[in-house]
C-alpha cells in the first residue's frame, strides 16, 4: 500500500484508491485541494481508514479472499454478490471497462462498509481521539465519507439516526481536545 498526494480542484473527493493499480502495490492518493490544513484531524483519520479498507478489499477481490486476514467466507460471498449486482448496472452506464471496474469496486465496497465497517472504523477514530466520548460520537465521520447514501438505500440506517449522529459529532469537533495533527 502506497500513500501519495495530488492537487486537483476539479475532484471533490479527499482521496481515491483506484482498483487498476499496477503491480502488487495499491496506491491511495490524497487530494490536497480538498484535504487541506483546515481539515479536522479526525476527518482525515477517517479518510485514511476508509481508503485503507478500499485497498484491503481490492486485495481480497484480486486474491480471491486469501490471507492474511481473509473475510469470513459468507461475508466474502456476499461481497462478490454485491460485486456482480453492481457490475451489471455499471456495464449499462459506462463505456470504458476501467470505469465499470472502479465504479463496481466503489459501489460494492461502500455497501459492505456501510453494512459491517461503521463500528470498527468509528472505534479506530475513538481510539485516535483518546477515547474522549462514546462510540456514537464518532460514527458520523464514518457515514459522511460517502457511505450514508448506501446505508439509506439498503436500510442499514435512517435519516433520523444520521441526524442524531451528526449532532453528536459536533461535540468532538467543537471541544478543546487537540489531536496530534490538529
Ligand atoms: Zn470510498
Amino acid at each position: 500500500m502506497k500513500f501519495t498526494a495530488k492537487t486537483d480542484g476539479s475532484d471533490p473527493a479527499p482521496a481515491r484508491t483506484p482498483f487498476n493499480s499496477s503491480g502488487n502495490i495499491i496506491t491511495i492518493r490524497f487530494n490536497l485541494a480538498v484535504a487541506t490544513d483546515a481539515t479536522l484531524a479526525i476527518d482525515l483519520a477517517g479518510t485514511i481508514l476508509h481508503e485503507s479498507i478500499h485497498a484491503e478489499l481490492h486485495r481480497l477481490k484480486l486474491t480471491n479472499n486469501s490471507g492474511p486476514n481473509p473475510l469470513p467466507a459468507s461475508l466474502f460471498n456476499w461481497y462478490m454478490q454485491m460485486w456482480s449486482f453492481y457490475e451489471a448496472i455499471n456495464n449499462e452506464d459506462f463505456d470504458d471497462p476501467l470505469d465499470v471496474l472502479n465504479q463496481t469496486a466503489a459501489d460494492s465496497q461502500h455497501n459492505l462498509m456501510a453494512f459491517r465497517f461503521i463500528d470498527p472504523i468509528a472505534s479506530g477514530l475513538r481510539e485516535f481521539d483518546e477515547n474522549s466520548y462514546p462510540l456514537d460520537n464518532y460514527k458520523h465521520y464514518v457515514w459522511s465519507d460517502g457511505l450514508d447514501e448506501y446505508g439509506l438505500d439498503a436500510g442499514y440506517i435512517t435519516d433520523n439516526e444520521l441526524t442524531r449522529l451528526s449532532i453528536l459529532s459536533k461535540i468532538v469537533r467543537d471541544d478543546n481536545h487537540k489531536n496530534t495533527c490538529d
